[in-house]
């Protein structure tokens, strides 16, 4: 059966197509352009101008050069949270450096400050203080900013917001991507926004921005010749691509509204099966809802519902499967308490584009109480 409905498809707008044709019709197919500054200058009044923002290729490579701005390099420990996506860390291991899993707490399932606090302790007895946090925004629910980042001031390690997911979320009125030192956001094909491949870099500090530019454009010195005095990388982002970007910030506020109705719908649909359950909100936080995720009471029931969505040609998705449960991850140090686990094995991702119609909502819903 081939899929029909997908997890999280593409949404374009009405004027994505008029800034992609303007780079046509003044031949700047060329990297940098209008389209670029016009995205930055979304993005920027997006967060009130309160951050400076850089567009690159892609969240991975913000990842990459987030780490290489705080000076992450060979040799070093990054504490990381384990339930996420692979390219949370593997920009730590492009460094040389070495990613140390920290496992989730159960109301927001992310970075658990306690065991952030014991990996931190653990280093600075052996004498070898974390160079960095990687805490992430998983699903679009903020993670417990006010304990991670007073952890952060504490030991003064700096903080990366991994807000690929979040864009749009926020806590306590301030929105998420702003939460640490330098935040990321990702725009690829099946976040809430998306450029088809991109990503962004966030900093309160116009020099870290200014300097991701540098480094992201091949390291280049003020020169008539080509000349360099680090190594870079070719990390911007295209300024064809940016016009998708500039037309996706105007409608990213109806994304949000559309995927957290999908939340509400499939919550409010389900409730009276009592092995379903959904994680609510605490106090003070909005989540994207990116990808409305649903718990069952086992993995059985978990799979039985995956493979009937699918014969039916609807696609869904275990929960990320934790980094310290990865095959390439398996020799690194973690910190560990269950919960991701236990979310990996019971959690299913439910089809959360922000262009599902009510009817395919209705049929998705109606196979899963079908399957139970
Ligand atoms: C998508 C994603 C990234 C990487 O972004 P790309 O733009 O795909 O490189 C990083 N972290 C998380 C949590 C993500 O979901």
């Amino acid at each position: 059966m081939p899929i029909k409905i997908y997890l999280s498809p593409p949404h374009l707008g009405s004027n994505e197509e008029r800034y992609v044709l303007q780079a046509f019709e003044t031949n700047w197919i060329a990297p940098l352009g209008p389209n670029v500054n016009l995205f930055e200058d979304k993005i920027g009044d997006f967060y009130n101008n309160k951050l400076h923002c850089a567009v690159l290729s892609s969240g991975t490579a913000a990842i990459h050069l987030a780490l290489k701005l705080l000076g992450v390099t060979h040799g070093d420990d990054v504490l990381c949270q384990s339930f996420t996506f692979a390219a949370s860390a593997n920009p730590i291991t492009y460094l040389g450096a070495n990613p140390i899993f920290i496992d989730s707490e159960e109301e927001t399932w992310n970075i658990s400050p306690e065991l952030l606090e014991d990996a931190i302790e653990d280093g600075i007895k052996k004498g070898k203080k974390a160079k960095a946090i990687v805490a992430v925004d998983l699903y679009g629910m903020p993670f417990k900013v006010e304990e991670i980042t007073a952890i952060s001031q504490k030991y003064n390690i700096p903080l990366i917001e991994d807000s690929a997911e979040a864009l749009g979320s926020h806590f306590k009125n301030t929105k998420c991507g702003s939460f640490g030192e330098i935040g990321i956001l990702s725009f690829n094909g099946n976040k809430i926004i998306t450029t088809s491949g991109g990503g962004a870099l966030l900093a309160k500090d116009k020099n870290l921005v200014q300097k991701a530019i540098h480094l992201a454009t091949q390291a280049r010195d003020q020169a008539p010749h080509y000349q360099h005095s680090e190594i870079g990388h070719n990390y911007r982002m295209s300024n064809v691509l940016a016009g998708i970007g500039a037309g996706q910030m105007e409608v990213l506020e109806k994304r949000v509204h559309a995927r957290r109705r999908n939340f509400e719908f499939y919550k409010d649909a389900l409730k009276s099966i009592s092995s379903i359950s959904f994680v609510d909100e605490p106090e003070g936080y909005f989540s994207n809802r990116w990808l409305t995720c649903l718990l069952t009471d086992s993995f059985e029931t978990r799979e039985k519902i995956r493979t009937n969505l699918l014969n039916k040609g609807i696609e869904s998705r275990p929960l990320w499967k934790p980094m310290h449960m990865q095959p390439v991850f398996s020799k690194n140090q973690k910190y560990v308490n269950g919960v991701s686990e236990d979310l990996f094995n019971r959690g299913l991702c439910l089809p959360s584009g922000s262009s599902l119609e009510e009817e395919q909502l209705v049929n998705i819903v109606n196979l899963i109480k079908k399957t139970i």
